[in-house]
């Protein structure tokens, strides 16, 4: 049953890893993808400064053209000019060659602009041609790495799977198949029992089913969720030292009126209690065995406060919890009741707890004691 659960928990971690490693290999293309397609971006970019580079061209040598033309045209009119009748005549031609000339000059414009664009195309092609060049090489080096992780991974990969294999062939087949379905639809198969909760779907358990886990005995699933459950290591380690669960004491009031002390001998009585009363200026004193509960001796009663008038009873003593009415103690008799005596019996386990927790602190009894001379 126990071999089962760890066989389980290491299956389960085989197939998280083989789950993180699937992604991290389909990832890789993706990223290679990504810089691919930045890549065909820059090479667009490239095109474009190019083929405006080559329109320019193409443009120039249609205004040289042009140009060429419109000076044949002028000087063919200055030819014809040469032999007009008329003053009109000659008006016309001239005002035929004014504008040829004025066509150039535009057309002259236009070639200077496409000079001085000239210049910033060519550096548009060249920053282009730069940059590809770097992603070029950087996607070479990505499509490495990418080649390297790859094989690593896959290699990672058949090792986990044939870990996981082994370990299948380990676990009985029912829970196996239960494991694998609840894996399927959860993510995990088997989740661990804290605080009487399933750690996976945070549910509590019914006191049932977390005995059931706790004993070991058989496989238990959580009912709300049915993963496979098993009891946390931190928690087995509490079921072994319940000290750990001690509650915390409530310390008794120096000057309150009344005071409890355990004595580990007393005359000859052994262990007892002590209890001591201020009441009217005067202290008293009654002495309880502490398993029959019996009243030993008579109630003493001394002048002043218990502090200084039994001084030699509380030297050495355990300061216990307890505050009943001076009427209920006459009313005990001479037998301290059952649960007096189990209030007090609880009360000093957790004393003598804190205690050994604390070696180096002195028995609270004597470092209550004002003026308390050593004896
Ligand atoms: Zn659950």
């Amino acid at each position: 049953m126990l071999s089962d659960i760890e066989n389980l928990l290491k299956l389960q971690e085989a197939d998280k890893e083989i789950r993180r490693l699937q992604e991290e290999i389909a990832e890789l293309p993706k990223r290679v993808a990504a810089i691919e397609q930045k890549l065909a971006g820059t090479k667009a970019q490239l095109e474009k400064a190019q083929a405006a580079i080559k329109a320019d061209e193409a443009a120039r040598k249609k205004h040289d053209a042009t140009i060429t033309d419109l000076r044949g045209k002028i000087s063919k009119y200055r030819d014809q000019s040469l032999d007009v009748k008329t003053n009109e005549q000659y008006k016309a031609l001239l005002h035929e060659i004014q504008f040829a000339e004025k066509e150039i000059s535009e057309i002259e414009d236009k070639i200077l602009e496409i000079m001085v664009n000239a210049d910033a195309r060519s550096a548009e092609v060249k920053a282009a041609q730069a940059e590809l060049k770097e992603e070029t090489a950087e996607i070479e080096r990505e499509k490495e790495q990418a080649r390297q992780r790859t094989a690593e991974d896959e290699k990672l990969l058949a090792e986990w799977r044939g870990k996981r294999d082994q370990l299948r062939g380990g676990i009985d087949e029912d829970l196996l198949r239960h494991y694998e379905r609840v894996s399927k639809f959860r993510g995990t198969g088997i989740a661990e029992v804290r605080e009487q909760k399933c750690m996976g779907c945070q549910v509590m358990l019914r006191p049932q089913t977390y005995n059931d886990v706790r004993s070991g005995e058989k496989m238990v699933y959580c009912d709300s969720c049915q993963r496979v459950l098993y009891l946390s290591p931190a928690e087995e380690k509490i079921e072994e030292k319940p000290t750990v669960h001690r509650p915390r004491r409530h310390h008794p009031k120096i000057d309150a009126p009344q005071a409890w002390y355990y004595r580990p001998e007393f005359d000859a009585a052994g262990e007892v209690y002590l209890c001591f009363t201020n009441s009217g200026g005067r202290a008293s004193r009654r002495v309880y065995e502490i398993h029959t509960g019996r009243l030993i001796g008579d109630i003493l009663i001394r002048e002043g406060d218990f502090r200084h008038a039994f001084p030699e009873d509380i030297t050495g003593s355990i300061r216990l919890n307890g505050d009943w009415d001076e009427e209920e103690l006459d009313a005990w008799g001479t037998e301290a009741p059952m649960v007096v005596l189990d209030a007090l019996w609880a009360d000093l386990e957790l004393a003598r707890h804190e205690m050994s927790a604390r070696p180096a602190s002195k028995p609270e009894a004597q470092a209550v004691v004002p003026g308390q001379a050593a004896s």
